[in-house]
């Protein structure tokens, strides 16, 4: 495992080889290089700056463990506290007490927001939870028929108003039927725009307060590195979410964006999307991201 980061670590191993203590001066050269791994993941640079001094923390002074190469040690204590950073264990969708449980979906156009609407649905359905889905992109009527084509794809129903009804009262109505019709979970997809913008900023945050969603989760292209940071800090401060869902995982990013996510927002990763495919939505473990992240 890590194989790429212990080659690199070859040099700085040689360093360390032959200490009974890992300390301040012998762990530079090591840190240095999971720096440089991290930021080849594609880990938000201050995230990256943050989570090297917490290593360096945990490693300096640790005693050399008896028959435990220091170098084998040292890339356990990076793997623990990225494992442990990402929230440790899979954190399962939340349930209200009094269904429907309210599902908003929040995100940039592109980043595979109605796609993992429809995924989280098949999802849910495939562990006998009823769905209704609720299409609020007035602004892309192709968004609506995307998602009504995805709906008769996987057998869920679709709430949609066509493109001249305000997404507001689309998204109160949508939980007022899937109310009405005693489903389990409302997933409401919402309106994306390329970048972030204030319009799209302020209808969330009606459509959250109007609907008083249970889950508020942002949706993350992988692909978008650094970028991915500023998306969720913004989206954080301004709506709230609750968790995430990483999409395009299936594509060659190491998943960096999940570290940096979790670290800005507190909130967990939920699922990951590895496909196109409707079926292609996976629970995250931050075990699974952290060997990829490390590569
Ligand atoms: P939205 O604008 O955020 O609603 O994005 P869409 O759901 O329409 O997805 C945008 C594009 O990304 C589509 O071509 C999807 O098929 C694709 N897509 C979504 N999720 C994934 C994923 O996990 N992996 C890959 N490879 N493509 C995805």
């Amino acid at each position: 495992m890590f194989d790429a980061l212990a080659d690199r670590l070859e040099a700085a191993w040689k360093k360390l080889r032959g200490q009974d203590k890992i300390s301040q001066s012998n762990i530079q050269d090591a840190l240095r290089e999971v720096r440089r791994a991290l930021l080849e993941a594609d880990v938000n640079l201050q995230v990256v700056k943050e989570f090297i001094s917490e290593v360096e923390a945990k490693a300096q002074g640790a005693e050399v463990i008896a028959g435990v190469r220091p170098d084998q040690q040292f890339i356990k204590i990076v793997y623990d506290e990225l494992v442990q950073v990402m929230g440790e264990t899979n954190v399962p969708l939340a349930q209200a007490q009094n269904p429907p449980t309210i599902v908003l979906m929040a995100g940039l156009q592109g980043t595979g927001k109605t796609t993992a609407t429809a995924k989280l649905a098949l999802h849910l359905r495939k562990i006998d939870r009823t769905c209704l889905m609720v299409a609020t992109d007035v602004y892309r009527p192709a968004a609506i028929e995307q998602l009504v084509t995805l709906g008769k794809q996987i057998d869920v129903p679709v709430f949609e108003m066509g493109s001249d009804a305000d997404p507001v009262e689309i998204a109160r109505l949508g939980v007022e039927r899937g109310r009405a019709e005693n489903v389990d979970t409302v997933i409401i997809d919402t309106a994306g725009r390329l970048q972030i913008d204030a319009d799209m900023m302020a209808e969330l945050a009606r459509i959250k307060e109007v609907v008083q969603p249970h889950e508020t989760l942002l949706v993350v292209d992988a692909m978008t590195g650094q970028e991915a940071a500023n998306l969720t800090r913004t989206f954080h401060e301004q709506i709230g979410i609750t968790g995430a869902i990483l999409t395009k995982l299936d594509g060659d990013s190491r998943g960096g964006a999940a570290l940096s996510v979790r670290r800005i927002s507190g909130a967990p990763i939920k699922f990951v999307g590895v496909g196109e495919k409707v079926e292609a939505l996976q629970p995250f473990y931050p075990d699974r991201m952290a060997s990829r992240i490390l590569g």
